[in-house]
């Protein structure tokens, strides 16, 4: 009932049978209550709760089963059994669950049925029937959850493959007792007890569920990382990327233009009379106009354009690859979208519309933050020359516009990193002639 670690001339480490299944065993338990913990304290990944209840029942299964075995109880032995093939199921329905895929109870019992009914037609009272049946549905579950997480698209989480692989390993070393089975049928299980190699095995196996639980833990917590970093970056009313977002994929944009030119251009959206519309029809219905907005920007600047919102009424897009017409003609598209829909909302008159200010770039060297004050003083020309309209400033005109106080003000304040939600422009009353 031991084994040993051997090298020439020395033994270096006896594992006993006994003692390697107590470790085992609590090492199970207490991986499981700290995955569970973890679960509970921040309710934020039910993925990492399952797998936690999947080593206890792990555990549950083996304490029942293994005693009872050398005691020839084969009720308790095919109950205990039939806990590990549910420990498995739930692994690959947590891994369904961290996929975004439905959970479903139906599946997750199909195994453990499958297995009590052919131990009840008397099939499983060998040991070596027990044993390919329950490695076969263990190495399925494992590989189906590996297939699981292997389809979690779009989030880079550094864990995930490495959970992959340690879940196509375990199921490889599940089958590998297949062939054994054949070449050396084992009929007693304390044929097994008894070899010397069996703590070993105890141990691979130990050391796979230890390792599968960290990267388990760690996939969880980068999900967790990365959600934040999402919301840290989203406006939470409409859904868009924020202030902060957008200029970030500026800075990455810009690192990106150096290299390869070609044109580029700038809107900036300002909502007419809002604090109007605020006062007339509610605060609830100004929101639905900004998220009405929204979506309309979006429809209308999809493909690589990037539409954020700055903040307050007030919102910008990026438009790689757009000269000055393909900018003005999306830029048209959005207001006229976005009066039509906004004209009524939850049936009422509110009438909404966007006064819309762009600039465009084709030269290798642009400069964003140029781009962006331009845009911002032809918004200015648009609310001056009555608002519900596109206004477009060229290289040539922003000299002259960048002398306004008023709307270099403005501009400092959109292109400073401030808190997310911006104060809205007050546009000085300078009179213009454009
Ligand atoms: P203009 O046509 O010159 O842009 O006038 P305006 O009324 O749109 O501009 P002003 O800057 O005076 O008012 C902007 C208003 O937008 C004031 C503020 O209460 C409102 N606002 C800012 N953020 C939100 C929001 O998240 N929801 C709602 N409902 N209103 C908001
Ligand atoms: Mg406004
Ligand atoms: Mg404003």
């Amino acid at each position: 009932m031991t084994a040993s670690l051997v090298v020439p001339g020395h033994t270096i480490m006896h594992l006993d049978m006994l003692t390697m299944s107590a470790a085992s065993i609590t090492v199970t338990v207490v991986l499981g209550l700290v995955l569970i913990f973890t679960w509970a304290r921040e309710r934020e990944s039910t993925f990492v709760g399952w797998w936690g209840f999947a080593l206890l029942l792990q555990a549950a299964g083996v304490i029942i089963a293994a005693p009872s075995s050398l005691q020839n109880d084969i009720d308790l032995v095919t109950f205990g059994t039939a806990l590990m093939v549910l420990s498995e199921a739930v692994k690959w329905q947590a891994s369904r669950q961290f996929a975004h895929h439905r959970v479903s109870v139906a599946w997750m019992l199909f195994g453990p049925l499958v297995f009590l009914t052919l131990a009840h037609t008397g099939y499983l009272s060998g040991f070596d029937n027990r044993l390919v049946v329950i490695c076969t549905l263990s190495a399925v579950y494992n590989f189906a959850a590996a297939f699981e997480l292997s389809r979690v698209d779009g989030e880079p989480l550094p864990s995930r493959w490495p959970t992959v692989a340690l879940l196509i390993v375990s199921g490889l070393s599940c089958l590998s007792w297949l062939p054994l089975n054949v070449i050396m049928p084992i009929h007693e299980v304390v044929a097994v007890f008894s070899s010397n190699w069996f703590p070993t095995v105890i141990l691979l196996t130990l050391l796979l569920r230890i390792a599968l639980a960290f990267v388990v833990l760690s996939m969880a917590k980068e999900r967790q990382e990365m959600e934040q970093r999402t919301n840290a970056l989203t406006d939470a009313l409409t859904g868009l990327p924020n202030r902060r977002a957008l200029f970030e994929a500026a800075d990455v944009l810009a690192q990106e233009r150096a290299a390869l030119g070609g044109p580029i251009s700038v809107l900036i959206f300002d909502l007419d009379h809002f604090k109007q519309i605020n006062d007339r029809f509610g605060h609830a219905q100004g929101d639905l106009a900004l998220k009405l907005f929204a979506a309309r920007a979006k429809e209308c600047l999809n493909g690589s354009s990037i539409v954020a919102r700055l903040g307050g009424e007030e919102f910008a897009a990026i438009l790689p690859g757009a000269d000055v017409g393909a900018a003005l003609e999306r830029a048209e598209a959005v207001r006229r979208t976005f009066a039509r829909s906004a004209a009524i909302i939850d049936g009422e008159p509110v009438g909404a519309t966007v006064s819309v200010g762009a600039a465009s770039d084709s030269g290798l060297h642009s400069d964003l933050n140029a781009l962006f004050r331009r845009a911002d003083a032809a918004l200015y020309v648009a609310k001056r020359g009555g608002r519900n309209r596109v206004e477009y400033l060229g290289p040539e005109d922003a000299v002259s516009f960048d002398e306004l106080a008023g709307s270099v003000r403005a501009a400092e304040r959109l292109l400073t990193p401030l808190p997310p939600v911006l104060p809205t422009h007050e546009y000085a009353e300078t009179k213009l002639t454009a």
